[in-house]
């Protein structure tokens, strides 16, 4: 494949990008801000994202036409998802914009590109249609708790459920379905709604996916026996209602599926402490000011705004996408018993910088 710009041509691979456990690049997350309107005690806790915390000024953020040419140049390497996220990517102006130009890109083969959002649903209620008119298909929207004040104690902004559930709606009535739930399970917080969290989503056609509570960043105080395994919780919701295993529905998923027997539907669980998933990992991830993670949890990102931003034509810049890709090894979460015992208080990228 020959990319052109600015009059130079130069050759690409035309097959995808291996990298060093010949994992193909194929998933982009773009994490188009690190503000948020919630301050969720797992993520983004008030006493560290208090008032005095310095986010990123608007000139530090990638511009929309720089994250589509990423993304437009990604997708020549061998992206095919998009996912994009946050902080709250909602929250950034003019993001149907974004996502309009996003939309319009394709495969070598001619074929769109899969776009999806996770949000914690409080714009959705003014954004859905927007968003579904730009070319977003899907949201996934995250939510912990179904109890009043447990999910306004873990959002610590006193944001009201049945608001998340309007926002669900929204989405629903725009055509951005099935929607996806995310909800982290932290022991002794929300675990005892593993069933009522089923129950409720059970037959709605909204699937609901329990996701590890994960030692990213530094700000979360996490310990292991926070985890909720995802083992228990497959468990616990089949004593109720039984479940049997459904293949993944794309290479590289993340969630392992459940349907119920009944045929109510589905589950997905995310295990991302006890049963890591490295070996098929084909997610790079941008924040939003441009710097290329190859792993959730790496230390270091790739400044990929200074190579936009310096001239650099497409084959450049591809070059150095290649460059990173190829000389990935991170395989974290195969490696977190080791790497926690050694590496205590070692540095490690926010949640709300890199996005989910
Ligand atoms: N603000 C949006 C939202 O909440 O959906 C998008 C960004 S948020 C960082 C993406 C996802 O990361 C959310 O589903 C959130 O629950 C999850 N998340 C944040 N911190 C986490 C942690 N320590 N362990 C597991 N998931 C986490
Ligand atoms: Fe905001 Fe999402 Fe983090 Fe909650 S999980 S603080 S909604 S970025
Ligand atoms: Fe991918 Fe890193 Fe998570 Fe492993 S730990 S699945 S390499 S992001």
């Amino acid at each position: 494949m020959t990319l052109r710009e600015g009059g130079r041509a130069r050759q690409l691979p035309s097959t995808g990008l291996d990298d060093r456990f010949e994992r193909q690049l194929r998933d982009l997350r773009i994490s188009v801000t690190d503000r948020c309107n919630f301050r969720c005690v797992y993520c983004m806790p008030k006493e560290i994202f208090g008032r005095d915390y310095v986010f990123l000024e608007r000139d530090e953020l990638l511009s929309f036409p720089e994250i589509v040419r990423l993304a437009r140049i990604g997708t020549r390497l061998g992206v095919r998802k998009l996912r994009i996220t946050g902080g709250e990517p909602l929250l950034r102006k003019g993001i149907e914009e974004l996502i309009a130009e996003l939309a319009e890109l394709r495969t070598p083969d001619g074929a769109r590109l899969d776009i999806a959002l996770t949000t914690n649903a409080s714009a959705l209620p003014v954004k859905a249609e927007a968003l579904k008119a730009a070319g977003l298909q899907r949201v996934t929207v995250s939510l912990d708790s179904l109890d009043e004040e447990r999910f306004q104690a873990i959002n610590d902004v006193r944001f009201p459920l049945a608001r998340v559930f309007r926002g669900i709606e929204a989405a629903e009535s725009a055509g951005l379905g099935p929607v996806k739930i995310n909800a982290v399970l932290k022991r002794g917080v929300n675990d005892h709604e593993i069933v009522s969290l089923a129950e409720h989503f059970r037959g709605t056609g909204r699937i609901l996916r329990f996701i590890e509570f994960m030692d990213v960043g530094a700000s979360n105080d996490w310990k292991l026996d926070e985890v909720v395994p995802s083992a228990e919780v497959v468990r616990t919701v089949n004593e109720v209602h039984p479940l049997e295993p459904l293949g993944a529905t794309s290479p590289g998923e993340t969630a392992k599926r459940w349907r119920y027997r009944d045929g109510m539907g589905e589950i997905g669980v995310i295990s991302s402490v006890t049963d890591a998933f490295c070996g098929s990992c084909t997610r790079a991830r941008v924040s939003a000011d441009g710097r290329l993670f190859t792993c959730l949890f790496a230390d270091t990102g790739f400044d990929l705004r200074s190579v936009l931003r310096s001239g650099a034509d497409d084959a450049e810049v591809a070059a150095a996408l290649t460059g990173v890709w190829r000389a990935r090894d991170d395989r974290y979460s195969e490696l977190r018993a080791a790497l926690t015992a050694r590496g205590a208080g070692r540095e490690r990228i926010e949640m709300s910088y890199i996005g989910g």
